[in-house]
């Protein structure tokens, strides 16, 4: 078995992982780094598209052209939660404020409904 961090083969126990404490905490930081720079990217997203919707629905209920929102740099990828109504309906959810996509190529946007 050898070190995951540095390489080295490990002396001794058949279940260690590391060659040492430096090297554990060394892998460790590096992964957590890892995970939190992937939060904070996805995290940075939704507050962006968060924005968006909220400057654009200005009156409760907005339909406006997709084009327009790619435009303003909404990353249709990222929401908080997909809402399927009875009807069929689906809308995506940045927090309090959703968007279905229409045929026409228009977004509707609403809020308040999570
Ligand atoms: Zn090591």
């Amino acid at each position: 078995m050898n070190c995951l961090e540095c390489g080295e083969k490990i002396i001794g126990r058949s279940d260690k992982k590391f060659c040492n404490d430096a090297c554990r905490n060394a892998y460790n930081n590096k992964q957590n780094k890892d995970s939190t720079n992937l939060m904070r990217n996805i995290n940075n997203k939704l507050r962006k598209n968060y924005r968006i919707l909220r400057e654009i629905n200005i009156d409760g209920k907005t339909k406006i052209p997709k084009s327009k929102m790619d435009g303003l740099g909404f990353d249709f990828d990222f929401f908080t939660n997909l809402k399927v109504y009875k009807n069929g309906s689906e809308y995506k959810f940045i927090y309090d404020y959703g968007y279905k996509l229409l045929d026409d190529d228009f977004v509707l946007i609403v809020k308040n409904q999570a």
